[in-house]
């Protein structure tokens, strides 16, 4: 939607609570398209629903072929839970073919994890955005100091956007911590990922993720052999640039 001006929107709903923020978004662009991981973003779908119809908000989300059983579970439960579709997609099977042909099960051990989710997240991510005018997501400033720290509650997507089709992310947990993610996951009963009661606080692909220990930042659960700066799968790429202008998305 070119009229719209995320900061504009930023400044006038900054100290909005994310329902609030939710449902400006809604009044904007007149339909919600989520982004869902299978982890504590589970709140944006239990807000989006008490402020849109179930008819306008649109939830997809990115099958690695790598996540663990549970979160597949959940990814299910949460789809019978709140008798909504939820767009699952999936990488292009000849890329992956490839990739595990030439390099194996676990080239993201040996040489990266961008290649691997280039094919596995980014691209689907890139095929299912092409052409909305914005996306939903459940980033927090507080999941990663390293990256997130400027994040704002609207902004350009110039990752996934373009100047002939740009695209809005808003994101409506910025200001949240993860604790009031979990206390409205108490009050109001929303389902969760079981993942979480073992240790679990960032969750992605099996291989990829693991338990953090307390004290350690949940970022440090993810992709722990690489580098502890730039900790982003490339769905998120633009926040790279806040630490380095050449990072790849
Ligand atoms: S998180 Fe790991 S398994 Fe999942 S797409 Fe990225 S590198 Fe591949």
């Amino acid at each position: 939607m070119a009229s719209f001006d995320p900061n504009r929107f930023v400044l006038e709903h900054d100290q909005d609570t994310p329902k609030e923020i939710l449902r400006a978004a809604y009044q904007a662009f007149g339909e919600l398209t989520l982004s869902f991981s299978g982890a504590e973003d589970v709140v944006l779908i239990d807000l989006a629903l008490k402020v849109a119809p179930k008819e306008d908000v649109h939830v997809f989300a990115l099958d690695t072929g790598r996540l663990h059983p549970e979160t597949y579970a959940f990814i299910e439960r949460i789809r019978a839970h709140y008798d909504i579709a939820i767009d699952v997609r999936f990488p292009d099977s000849e890329a992956v073919q490839a990739l595990v042909r030439d390099k194996g099960l676990f080239s993201f051990f040996h040489d990266g994890h961008q290649e691997c989710c280039g094919i596995r997240k980014v691209a689907p991510l890139r095929r299912r955005l092409a052409g909305l005018p914005m996306w939903v997501t459940g980033q927090r400033r507080d999941q990663s100091p390293g990256t997130r720290s400027s994040l704002q509650i609207a902004e350009h997507d110039h990752g996934f956007g373009s100047d002939a089709s740009p695209l809005i992310k808003v994101n409506p947990l910025t200001h949240w911590s993860s604790e009031e993610a979990w206390t409205y996951i108490r009050m109001f009963d929303v389902p969760y990922n079981p993942l979480h009661e073992r240790g679990f606080v960032s969750i992605g692909c099996e291989p990829c993720t693991r338990p953090t220990l307390p004290g350690q930042h949940e970022r440090e659960g993810r992709w722990w052999w690489e580098n502890q700066e730039g900790k982003e799968c490339g769905l998120h790429s633009t926040n790279l640039h806040a630490i380095t202008p050449d990072a790849p998305g």
